[in-house]
């Protein structure tokens, strides 16, 4: 028999069960599903397969655990979170290229979202130690004011497939920080990057029932009775605007706190005294990061016309020369879609857009053969009512648009349900702060394409969401605030 290579050393290595109350087991009905190479379309691994009776016994485990965990003492809970961190990055090779066979991406990328993943350790590995209350004399001087700040409890946590390792540290990370356990389901497109890490915390010497992690090929059936099952507390998802709300809905009949990190349609403005070369690096960064499937990908270039046919002309060229492949290979710098479905909606925007009376500058094609790549594209001319303006595109097409004037500007980027962020490139210090002010996100990049950071803290405003991962406001979506009124 020959040895076997680097890929399937790492597929061994992952396991494949369900984990639950620090036990790995199969489904109970011993079903299974296949994750699949989005790059060859081949399959990689069966997966347990969760139904109800499993995830509601994930919750009975993380219930039990509760109070024990929330007992536990901060400095441990903080120490286990930065073993975490120096073990993901100890084996950011392995568990990038894992993320790359199930996800796509480029393996420089994936190695990328691990650093970024482990980031999330460790700074939530400092802030478990720093929760905090008040006391404060009443106003009259007779008594006093004390707060205390308690986990919230059992979480059910919802991640995708975008960024398999990062989505889910973002919530992992504070809520153990904080005191409380879990029940995680990752997308079925991509759970082995999260089975891989609730091994590494299991290592790590998480207790049994902190964390558990169900995966499964029936994402609805499985968390509608944990949001309506009074041992959950609350829920953090991160996903599309469309099942966000759903589970809004659900989150209702428990009145569930509820963080969403959910859909966006990010605009991308170049002013006409912007730094152009600066300002196009930024959009390679804004628009290709993760093959464009970001929440915080550049959807919509809005270009000051005097600048938009030399911006649209350099961007084209940046474009043309990416390497498409499949993303282990060492020279790729684009792999493909996660699926056809996504593929499919890619091509239908596109189309719209052309038919509206946009330009193809470059690109314009899904790729043929095995794998669901499409070319990196540039469209100008984009008309106002072309619906990739308005919806998440999801890929690697960039359409430009022009303005004349900052309110023009202003007007376009707002004009959206969404409201995750926004990029804008101008040397111009009082007009950065001024459009900041009036850009409805969460989120602003000034003469930069990417926002992300463990230190900041990451959502977005209308149907993009509410709640903050990272920074010093992640944790505080895991607290609850108790307030004790002392008579003096
Ligand atoms: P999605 O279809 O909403 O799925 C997200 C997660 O929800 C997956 O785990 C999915 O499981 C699960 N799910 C789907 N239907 C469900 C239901 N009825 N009940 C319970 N769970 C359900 O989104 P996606 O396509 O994976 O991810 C792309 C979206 O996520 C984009 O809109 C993107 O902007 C957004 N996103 C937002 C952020 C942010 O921080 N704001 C970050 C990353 C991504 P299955 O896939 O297994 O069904």
């Amino acid at each position: 028999m020959s040895e076997p290579n680097e890929e399937q050393t790492v597929l061994q290595s992952v396991p494949t069960g369900l984990f639950i109350a620090g036990r790995w087991r199969a489904a109970a009905a011993a079903q299974t599903f296949t994750v699949e190479d989005p790059a060859t379309q081949q399959p990689l691994l069966e997966v347990a397969d969760a139904r109800v009776d499993d995830a509601l016994e994930a919750l009975a485990a993380a219930w039990e655990a509760q109070s024990r965990w929330a007992a536990h003492p901060p400095r441990e809970r903080g120490e286990i979170l930065r073993r975490a961190y120096e073990q993901l990055i100890a084996r950011q090779d392995e568990l990038a290229l894992l993320m790359t066979l199930e996800m796509g991406k480029a393996l420089s990328e994936s190695k990328a979202e691990i650093t970024y993943a482990a980031e999330f350790f460790r700074w939530f590995s400092e802030e478990a130690v720093r929760i905090h209350g008040r006391y404060m004399t009443n106003a009259t001087g007779s008594g006093r004011v004390i707060t205390m700040r308690q986990p919230v409890g059992p979480c059910v946590f919802v991640t995708p497939w975008n960024f398999p390792a990062a989505m889910g540290a973002r919530k992992i990370a504070p809520a153990i920080a904080a005191g409380c356990t879990m029940v995680v389901k990752p997308a079925h497109q991509t759970p082995l990057s999260m089975l891989a890490l609730a091994q590494i915390l299991e290592r790590c010497g998480l207790p049994a029932g902190v964390l558990n992690v169900i995966t499964s090929s029936r994402s609805g059936e499985v968390i509608e009775p944990l949001l309506k099952d009074g041992r959950t507390r609350k829920l953090s998802f991160t996903g599309s605007t469309q099942v966000g709300r759903k589970l809004i809905e659900q989150s209702a009949s428990k009145v569930l706190r509820v963080s969403m990190e959910l859909g966006g349609n990010a605009p991308f403005l170049v002013f006409a005294d912007a730094d152009l070369d600066a300002a196009v690096d930024g959009a390679m960064v804004a628009k290709m990061r993760n093959v464009g499937e970001a929440c915080t990908a550049a959807n919509r270039f809005y270009v000051h016309e005097s600048l938009a046919p030399q911006f649209a002309a350099q961007l084209a060229q940046r474009m043309r020369e990416l390497k498409v492949g499949r993303g282990t290979e060492p020279d790729t710098q684009v792999g493909p879609l996660i699926d056809g479905s996504q593929r499919g909606k890619v091509q239908e925007l596109l189309q719209d857009a052309l038919d509206a009376g946009a330009k193809v500058l470059t690109g314009g094609n899904a790729m043929r053969g095995a794998g669901y790549f499409f070319e990196p594209t540039v469209l100008s001319e984009v008309p106002p009512g072309a619906r990739m303006l308005a919806e998440e595109i999801f890929g690697p097409v960039a359409p430009v648009a022009t303005f004349s004037s900052e309110e023009q500007a202003l007007e376009a980027a707002n004009s959206s349900e969404y409201g995750l962020v926004a990029y804008l490139y101008t040397r111009d210090l009082a007009r950065a702060f001024r459009v900041a002010e009036g850009l409805e996100t969460g989120m602003v990049g000034v003469n930069q394409g990417m926002v992300s950071n463990a230190a900041a803290p990451f959502g977005g405003v209308k149907q993009s969401g509410f709640g903050r991962e990272g920074g010093f406001e992640g944790i505080d979506e895991y607290l609850q605030t108790k307030y004790v009124a002392l008579a003096l």
